[in-house]
C-alpha cells in the first residue's frame, strides 16, 4: 500500500557568517521547524568590543523569538536623548526616548553591548551545528540544491542558502559583482569608558545635567560624537566618536587606535568630553562603508542577508536591526511557501528590499545633515519603528 500522505521532511538550510544576522535567522528558522547549519569563517566566535542601539522594531523581532526577557537582563534602555554643542557643551534638545518608545512604538529603545546580543543569539540556535574556521568561496545551485563551497576544497548541500557574510560577502562577489564597498566618508572611534568616569554636570557653569542614564550626542565640525550606556545596570558608557574625512588610509576597516589619538582628533572639543576620553580602553577606529542598495538579492537557490545585501552607514543606527528583521521575514516565507523555494525568495526580496533601501538612503542622508551647520531635524523613524515585520503582512515604504 503506498503511503499517499508522505511526511515532509524539514526544509535544510545552510547560514553563511554566525554574525547577529546570521545567528537571528538561525533562530527565526529554527522556530519555523527548518534544520540549520552555520559556517563561520573565524576560528573562535566573537564580537566587536563595543556598543549597540536596538530600535523597537529589531527588539519587537527579538520578542516574537522568545528573546526580550534575557535582552532586558543584558541591555539598557536609555531615559531620554539629549544633544548638546560641541565645544561649549550648551543643551540643543532634550526629549524622552524610554517612554515614547515604549508608548508610541510598542517596543523599549535599547542599548547593548554586541557582545552581549552576540552570545544571547547564539545561545538560541540551541543544538544547531555552527562549523567554525569554514571559510565559503561561493555557493551555487544544483538542480534542486544548493552547495556551498569552502576553501579547503569541502563542500556542503542544502536547500537554501543564506549569505549572511558581511560587507564583503564572498557570495554577493560571485552573484552580484565584485565591486569594492563604498568609503563614506566617515571613520569612528569606538571606545568604552567606565560611568563612574563620566561627567554628571556639562555647559557654561554647569548648566546642563547629565544624569546617567541617559543617551547624548555632541554634533560640531567634522563629526559627531555618540554616547550611551551598555550592560544590563548600564555601568558603562559606549563612545562612538565620528569623524568626517575624504579618506580611509588604513589597510583594514577597523584597526586599533589610541586615546592619545581620539583626543588629539577632537582637539578644541568641550573639556568635559576630552577628560572622558582620557579614561577610554581599547579604542579601535573604523572605516565607515556602504553600497548603492542592490536589485537583485537572491539567484536560485542563493539568497543575501544583512550587510551581505545591504550594508548601511550607522547613522540611524539601523544595519543589525535591518539583519535582524531579514532573518525573521525570511523564516517567515519559506515557512509559508513550504517547497516553493523561488516563491519564497521573490517574495523575501520584495518585502525587504523597500524598507532597507530606505533606511540605507536615509542613513547617508542623516549623515549629511549632520554636518550642516545648523542640523535639520532627525531623520523621522516613526514608519520604520511602528510597521514591524512581525506582522504577517509588509508595510509599504513612505516616499
Ligand atoms: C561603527 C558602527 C556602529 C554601528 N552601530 C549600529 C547600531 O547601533 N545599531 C545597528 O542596528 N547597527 C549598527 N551598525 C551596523 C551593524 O554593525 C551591522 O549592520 C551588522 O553587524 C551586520 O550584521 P551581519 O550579520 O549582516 O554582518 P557581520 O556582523 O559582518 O557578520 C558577518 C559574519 O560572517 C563571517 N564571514 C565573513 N566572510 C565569511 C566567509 N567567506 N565564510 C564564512 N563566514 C564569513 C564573519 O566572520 C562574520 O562573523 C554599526 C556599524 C558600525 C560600523
Amino acid at each position: 500500500m503506498p503511503n499517499l500522505h508522505p511526511v515532509r521532511r524539514p526544509l535544510r538550510v545552510a547560514i553563511i557568517g554566525a554574525g547577529i544576522g546570521g545567528l537571528a535567522a538561525a533562530v527565526a528558522l529554527r522556530q519555523r521547524g527548518c534544520e540549520v547549519v552555520l559556517y563561520e569563517r573565524v576560528e573562535k566566535l566573537e564580537e566587536v568590543g563595543a556598543g549597540l542601539q536596538i530600535g523597537p522594531n529589531g527588539v519587537k523581532v527579538l520578542r516574537a523569538l522568545g528573546l526580550e526577557d534575557e535582552l532586558m537582563r543584558n541591555a539598557f534602555e536609555p531615559l531620554s536623548i539629549m544633544s548638546v554643542t560641541w565645544d561649549e557643551g550648551r543643551l540643543r534638545f532634550r526629549q524622552p526616548l524610554k517612554e515614547v518608545s515604549r508608548q508610541k512604538y510598542g517596543a523599549p529603545y535599547l542599548s547593548a553591548h554586541r557582545a552581549d546580543l552576540h552570545n544571547l543569539l547564539r545561545r538560541a540556535t540551541g543544538d544547531a551545528p555552527l562549523h567554525l574556521g569554514a571559510n565559503c568561496v561561493g555557493a551555487d545551485t544544483v538542480n534542486a540544491t544548493a552547495i556551498a563551497r569552502f576553501a579547503d576544497g569541502s563542500t556542503a548541500e542544502a536547500d537554501v542558502i543564506i549569505a549572511a557574510d558581511g560587507i564583503r560577502s564572498a557570495i554577493r562577489a560571485q552573484h552580484f559583482g565584485d565591486d569594492a564597498p563604498r568609503f563614506t566618508g566617515m571613520m569612528a572611534w569606538r571606545a568604552i569608558v567606565p560611568m563612574n568616569c563620566v561627567p554628571t554636570r556639562i555647559g557654561p557653569n554647569g548648566a546642563v545635567a547629565v544624569p546617567h542614564g541617559e543617551y547624548f550626542g555632541w554634533i560640531g565640525p567634522n563629526g559627531h560624537v555618540i554616547c550611551y550606556p551598555i550592560g544590563g545596570n548600564g555601568d558603562r558608557l559606549n563612545i562612538f566618536g565620528g569623524h568626517v574625512t575624504a579618506e580611509w588610509v588604513e589597510e583594514s576597516w577597523s584597526v586599533p587606535s589610541s586615546r592619545e589619538e581620539l583626543i588629539a582628533a577632537k582637539a578644541g572639543w568641550n573639556e568635559a568630553l576630552l577628560d572622558m576620553f582620557r579614561h577610554v580602553e581599547h579604542v579601535y577606529k573604523w572605516g565607515i562603508y556602504d553600497r548603492d542598495p542592490l536589485p537583485q538579492w537572491s539567484r536560485g537557490r542563493v539568497t543575501l542577508l544583512g550587510d551581505a545585501a545591504h550594508p548601511t552607514m550607522p547613522t540611524l543606527a539601523q544595519g543589525a536591526n535591518m539583519a535582524i528583521e531579514d532573518g525573521y521575514v525570511l523564516a517567515r516565507l519559506l515557512a509559508r511557501h513550504g517547497d516553493d523555494i523561488a516563491g519564497a525568495l521573490t517574495a523575501y526580496v520584495a518585502e525587504r528590499k523597500p524598507r532597507t533601501d530606505w533606511v540605507t538612503l536615509k542613513s547617508r542622508e542623516q549623515f549629511v545633515s549632520n554636518q550642516k551647520p545648523s542640523p535639520p531635524p532627525f531623520v523621522d523613524r516613526t514608519w520604520l519603528f511602528v510597521n514591524d515585520v512581525v506582522r504577517e503582512e509588509p508595510a509599504h515604504a513612505p516616499a
